[in-house]
């Protein structure tokens, strides 16, 4: 009789176990967070960290992590205002590629807000030009004009540069690594350059946003008006929005 209770016993503490790794390991509790780099050549996010629990939790939980990005600002009007409004309701944070021109003083109290928030303020470039057809000095001062503008109003250089119009090459590269920061483009696109539909917005974000996707978005009032419902339909298909890394020695290494 003692070895048939026993046999019970053992019998559901293995069910038992079971069913907590798999609790633990579908919530992710206790496993460390994910931390992210930039994949220049892929212009995606990939894992800097390859802790094979978080990866068996994430495919298990069917988790994915994209990058939400901001161009084009400040915008001024509250439209930012909005926007970090909306990110909190989801608890992400985004990217934010201002352009330097765009700061006056009306809108300059947005560059606190996105600091203390915890978003991330990127270059834009100081007047939105193409810069391929920039001599050097006017080059230069698209670049790390920008960046020192930046810094003088928040005390932090900006670690994340996008060329205006996505437009790059080898000698803007180098002039972006000079400065001290890594170019980041997108592989998924809201399309709000193109509509002004955010019905639209919202279709074309959510079929382009993949797994470690980077999406690129505008500061603009019907993108605003499209991301709640925007970020409530991605974070039902499992996405949770992160941000890269900056200055892990990964991502000094990375060219
Ligand atoms: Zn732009």
């Amino acid at each position: 009789m003692l070895w048939y209770a026993y046999r019970r016993y053992v019998a559901l503490c293995g069910i038992l176990l079971t069913f907590l790794l798999y609790a633990l390991l579908l919530t992710g509790r206790g496993i460390a967070a994910p931390h992210f780099v930039l994949d220049q050549g892929n212009e995606s996010l990939k894992h800097a960290n390859t802790q094979v629990w978080r990866k068996i939790s994430d495919f298990l939980a069917g988790r994915k992590y994209a990058v939400l990005t901001f161009d084009d600002g400040p915008y001024g009007y509250g439209v930012d205002e909005e926007i970090m409004t909306t990110l909190r309701k989801h608890h992400a944070h985004a990217v934010f590629f201002l352009v330097c021109s765009h700061i006056n003083s009306a809108n300059r109290g947005v560059l606190a807000r996105l600091e203390s928030d915890g978003d991330l303020i990127g270059n834009h470039s100081y007047d939105h030009l193409r810069l391929d057809r920039l001599a050097a000095p006017a080059l230069e001062h698209q670049i790390s004009g920008c960046s020192n503008r930046i810094a003088e109003l928040t005390g932090m250089r900006p670690y994340y540069f996008r060329p205006p119009f996505g437009s790059t090459s080898p000698r803007i590269a180098g002039v972006v690594r000079s400065s001290g920061m890594k170019q980041m483009l997108w592989n998924a696109n809201s399309e709000d350059g193109r509509t002004t539909e955010p019905e639209q917005i919202l279709n074309d974000s959510v079929e382009q946003t993949a797994d470690h996707s980077i999406l690129l978005m505008h500061e603009k009032p019907t993108t605003a008006a499209a991301l709640d419902a925007m970020l409530t339909r991605l974070e039902q298909r499992g996405f949770q929005f992160v941000l890269p890394d900056q200055l892990s020695s990964e991502n000094v290494a990375i060219n």
